[in-house]
């Protein structure tokens, strides 16, 4: 499966002579929203091959993951279970809307502490997860494992060779480690981290051979779903000038960093720059919902 290539049309590209265009992985699927499409796609085909009949997964109150997670499993025949960060969210999780799309589409959940949610990857942990609900395929926090990146080096196609530099938001590192295994040597692969630290380099390192990348740590702002008034306002701005709606926590950062760079001349006129639209748009009513508490100005839909 392909999604379409768009060119943005922005002053400030053709001022300086810059090609960009955005993959709308965002539009590969109504609910599983573009890299968690890829990324789960093998581990749905390895949870059936394996006999397995349930999906168990990590995430956050606003989880794009654990958003895609429930459909895809609906759509597979597959039972899904969310193992959610918070306790607090127990007795409030109906006022949420990506928790309840996720339960309406059957996800049973688990909510747990924010220290027992440190403890995801441990052996015990895990054990005590199998004694609650039998038997289960697990899936990451994030979905990242060899099976999703395997899934993400098919978001880049052959007609994809003419880009000088790919651009992709960076959560856990498994979509741009895809993105770099499907890249040739010739291509520089910019991630832009949705997250403070730089310990992303290190992540990624382990899961690709090439050198052709990099992680751009400049514009996280702040740290995760992190969002300041300037972004909800470039955001919006984007939408209105090139009907492409970005989400705050990932593409909406990426764009951003990307037109800082090209405003500061970091690109050589004539540089094809593709960046990847990875979707999340889900997460924009939960979102606003924090923005209008915040009485911050909102995302329009
Ligand atoms: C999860 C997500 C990412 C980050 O993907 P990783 O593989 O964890 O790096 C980027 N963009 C969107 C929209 C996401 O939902």
């Amino acid at each position: 499966m392909q999604s379409i290539n768009q060119f943005v049309e922005l002053p400030l590209f053709a001022e300086k002579n810059i090609t960009v265009v955005i993959k709308r992985e965002d539009l590969l699927h109504p609910f599983i929203s573009g890299n968690k499409f890829r990324k789960l796609k093998y581990n749905i085909l390895a949870a059936q091959a394996q006999g397995k009949s349930t999906i168990l997964t990590f995430g956050g109150a606003y989880s794009n993951h654990i958003a895609a997670t429930a459909y895809a499993a609906k759509e597979n025949g597959l039972k899904a279970i969310g193992v959610i960060r918070g306790e607090e969210l127990q007795n409030s999780w109906q006022r949420n809307t990506t928790l309840q799309k996720a339960h309406e589409d059957g996800m049973r959940f688990k909510f747990i502490s924010r220290e027992a949610y440190r403890q995801k990857e441990e052996e015990n942990f895990i054990e005590r997860l199998k004694n609650e609900f039998g038997e289960f395929y697990l899936v990451p926090e994030g979905g990242t494992n060899s099976s999703a990146i395997k899934g993400c080096e098919e978001i880049i196609t052959q007609n994809d060779e003419q880009f000088n530099i790919i651009c992709c938001s960076v959560g856990t590192g498994g979509t741009v480690s895809g993105v770099i295994n499907a890249s040739v040597l010739q291509q520089r692969i910019i991630g832009f981290s949705a997250l403070k630290g730089d310990f992303l380099n290190a992540e990624i390192q382990k899961m690709v051979k090439k050198e052709n990348w990099e992680v751009n740590n400049d514009f996280h702002f702040g740290g995760y779903a992190k969002v300041t008034e300037e972004l909800v306002r470039f955001i919006n701005d984007f939408k209105q000038k090139t009907q492409i709606p970005l989400d705050p926590i990932y593409t909406g950062k990426m764009m951003f960093g990307l037109y800082q760079m090209i405003k500061l001349d970091t690109f050589a006129p004539g540089t094809k720059i593709l960046a990847i639209h990875t979707g999340g748009l889900q997460g924009i009513t939960g979102m606003n919902s924090i923005l209008k508490k915040k009485n911050l100005p909102l995302l329009h839909i």
